[in-house]
């Protein structure tokens, strides 16, 4: 997903993704202030607790019941001139996504209609380039799609890459709900996995997001080669802003070898995730399709409230919404409203007096967006 936040993942192989705590109560609320050690202690507890106590977290925070369904929309897919390691869409890999131009306003106008018609509140957008510089028109060709998908009383998201502040604030104009821009694992083990922008890029775009009003949404994949304490990495510099992704290894990506992330890692990493960050909407990303109902249903209860659904995420498979719909409905979980989060419902302020239709009051127990501030 999106992860420049457009993580491309594929199926062969799997990764994972993060969260945490629970055997005592949570803190009160979300706090900037935790350390390394703090959040390697929560990782560290045993798993059954450590459900038991991101369970109890979640359940203070968020209405359990609810889950955030969103569909991602490829508008510009491969040749990409960044080198990020797992991605199929980087053009100095030998993959089978071939390079597209950016698409027309109209089948963006489509597919998100179908998306809403199926249950989906959020439509997120994602091209596969480094950075909007001279792609004028393009961006004016994206700020429409963003002002007809919020104009049909969706949220709406993109991930384009690196941002400057004033191309950010134009997003926030058009209606803009949250921008996608991952931090994809630890500042230690970063260089492992991209070179061509460094993780301070990363921030200042996350930075000049967040300046705009805008909510970020930003996680991390598992599965990468990292190390619990890359994995524990990611999540302190999220507690700053926010995660999770899964994402399975391409074939041919220089990824392709790596043992796939143990189930419990990535249940232990969304558990530890959620005690951190209490308030924060904790997204399953690429390759959730992987996990059975029953592993799916425990990352539900270890705090993970929001998947991507529908025909298809960037360049990989996606789980269908009538597949998600029939496991919701034998669990008992329901899908959130549009701007059912009050950190969300905030930042659009004046905006939600005249959406196209209804839609959910603040709630007072809920915030931030997948990996969002
Ligand atoms: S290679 Fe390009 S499209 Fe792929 S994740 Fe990196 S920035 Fe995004």
């Amino acid at each position: 997903m999106f992860r420049a936040g457009h993580s491309a993942r594929l199926p062969s192989q799997i990764r994972r993704t993060l969260a945490t705590h629970a055997s005592k109560p949570a803190p009160p609320a979300t706090r900037r202030t935790w350390t390394k050690p703090e959040i390697q202690n929560i990782y560290d507890t045993p798993l059954l607790d450590l459900v038991f106590r991101a369970a109890s977290t979640h359940r203070q925070h968020h209405d359990p019941g609810k889950i955030q369904l969103c569909t991602l929309m490829n508008i510009k897919t491969g040749g990409c001139t960044e080198d990020c390691s797992y991605c199929s869409q980087s053009s100095r890999y030998s993959t089978p996504t071939t390079a597209s131009r950016l698409v027309e306003v109209e089948p963006v106008i489509e597919a998100a209609r179908k998306a809403k018609a199926n249950g989906s509140t959020r439509f997120c957008m994602g091209a596969a380039w480094r950075d909007l510089a001279g792609r004028k028109r393009g961006f004016e060709r994206i700020l429409e799609m963003v002002r007809e998908v919020r104009g049909m009383g969706m949220e709406v998201c993109t991930t384009l890459g690196m941002l400057s502040p004033e191309q950010a604030k134009q997003l926030k104009e058009a209606g803009l709900t949250a921008y996608n821009h991952n931090l994809d694992t630890s500042r230690e083990f970063y260089p492992e996995v991209i070179t061509t922008r460094s993780y301070d890029e990363r921030l200042d775009t996350i930075s000049a997001v967040r300046d705009a009003g805008i909510s970020v949404c930003s996680g991390g994949i598992l599965g990468l080669g990292e190390s619990d304490e890359d994995r524990v990495g990611l999540i302190w510099e999220v507690s700053k802003i926010i995660p999770c992704q899964r994402s399975s290894a391409y074939q041919r990506d220089p990824l392709e070898n790596n043992e796939p992330v143990p189930y419990q890692t990535l249940l232990r990493t969304i558990a530890t995730a959620r005690v951190v960050l209490p308030k924060t909407i904790i997204r399953l990303a690429a390759g959730r399709q992987t996990l059975d109902e029953n592993q799916q249903a425990m990352c539900f209860m270890a705090g993970a409230n929001a998947v991507f659904t529908g025909e298809q995420m960037l360049t990989t498979p996606c789980s269908p919404w009538d597949e998600d719909k029939a496991m919701m409905n034998r669990w008992g979980l329901e899908g959130m409203r549009s701007f059912e989060q009050s950190s969300v419902a905030r930042k659009e302020g004046d905006r939600l007096e005249v959406a196209s239709e209804p839609v959910a009051p603040p709630s007072a127990a809920s915030s931030e967006v997948r990996s969002s501030v």
